[in-house]
Protein backbone atom coordinates (compact mmCIF):
# COMPACT_ATOMS: atom_id res chain seq x y z
CA UNK A 1 0.00 0.00 0.00
CA UNK A 2 1.66 3.34 -0.65
CA UNK A 3 1.58 5.94 1.81
CA UNK A 4 -0.83 9.08 1.21
CA UNK A 5 1.45 12.02 1.64
CA UNK A 6 -1.02 15.60 1.73
CA UNK A 7 0.44 17.96 -0.80
CA UNK A 8 -2.39 20.40 0.76
CA UNK A 9 -3.54 20.65 4.35
CA UNK A 10 -7.08 18.41 4.04
CA UNK A 11 -9.99 19.44 5.82
CA UNK A 12 -10.76 18.26 9.71
CA UNK A 13 -12.07 14.74 9.52
CA UNK A 14 -13.47 15.56 13.09
CA UNK A 15 -15.13 19.24 12.95
CA UNK A 16 -14.44 19.57 8.91
CA UNK A 17 -12.54 22.80 9.54
CA UNK A 18 -10.86 23.84 6.41
CA UNK A 19 -8.23 26.09 7.34
CA UNK A 20 -5.95 23.05 8.86
CA UNK A 21 -2.02 22.56 8.61
CA UNK A 22 0.09 20.59 7.57
CA UNK A 23 2.52 20.92 10.56
CA UNK A 24 5.42 18.36 10.44
CA UNK A 25 6.40 16.40 7.50
CA UNK A 26 8.88 12.64 7.61
CA UNK A 27 12.10 13.24 8.42
CA UNK A 28 12.59 10.82 5.16
CA UNK A 29 10.77 13.06 2.34
CA UNK A 30 7.84 11.88 1.00
CA UNK A 31 6.67 9.28 4.20
CA UNK A 32 4.31 11.16 5.49
CA UNK A 33 2.54 14.12 6.72
CA UNK A 34 0.93 15.70 9.54
CA UNK A 35 -2.12 17.95 9.99
CA UNK A 36 -3.10 20.06 12.62
CA UNK A 37 -7.12 21.80 13.10
CA UNK A 38 -6.83 25.02 14.49
CA UNK A 39 -10.79 25.09 15.63
CA UNK A 40 -10.48 21.34 17.47
CA UNK A 41 -6.66 20.62 18.02
CA UNK A 42 -7.25 17.19 16.17
CA UNK A 43 -3.72 15.98 14.56
CA UNK A 44 -3.37 13.41 12.34
CA UNK A 45 -0.59 11.92 10.30
CA UNK A 46 -1.54 10.99 6.94
CA UNK A 47 -0.50 7.35 7.32
CA UNK A 48 -2.97 6.02 10.47
CA UNK A 49 -5.97 3.92 9.56
CA UNK A 50 -8.77 5.22 7.72
CA UNK A 51 -11.20 5.21 11.13
CA UNK A 52 -8.27 8.63 11.82
CA UNK A 53 -8.17 10.48 8.67
CA UNK A 54 -11.39 9.85 7.13
CA UNK A 55 -14.52 11.42 8.02
CA UNK A 56 -16.41 8.08 6.78
CA UNK A 57 -14.75 6.00 8.20
CA UNK A 58 -14.77 7.69 11.57
CA UNK A 59 -16.75 7.11 14.03
CA UNK A 60 -19.79 9.56 14.46
CA UNK A 61 -18.78 9.77 18.26
CA UNK A 62 -15.68 11.11 18.12
CA UNK A 63 -16.96 14.10 15.76
CA UNK A 64 -17.09 17.72 17.03
CA UNK A 65 -19.82 20.25 16.49
CA UNK A 66 -17.16 23.72 16.22
CA UNK A 67 -20.31 25.45 17.86
CA UNK A 68 -20.19 23.64 21.05
CA UNK A 69 -16.41 23.78 21.89
CA UNK A 70 -16.66 26.88 24.05
CA UNK A 71 -19.20 24.36 25.77
CA UNK A 72 -17.29 21.63 26.63
CA UNK A 73 -16.42 21.22 30.39
CA UNK A 74 -13.01 21.65 31.47
CA UNK A 75 -10.83 18.57 31.85
CA UNK A 76 -9.06 18.02 34.19
CA UNK A 77 -12.09 19.90 36.48
CA UNK A 78 -10.47 22.31 38.87
CA UNK A 79 -11.48 22.09 42.51
CA UNK A 80 -12.90 24.31 44.06
CA UNK A 81 -9.85 26.77 46.77
CA UNK A 82 -9.18 25.17 50.32
CA UNK A 83 -10.04 27.66 52.82
ZN1 LIG B 1 -11.16 19.99 13.70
Amino acid sequence: MPNLVYTKAPSCPRCTENATQIVAQSPVAGAWTMALCPTCYYTWRSTEPDYAVKREAMSKDFYIDPTKIEKGRVMPEIPPLRT
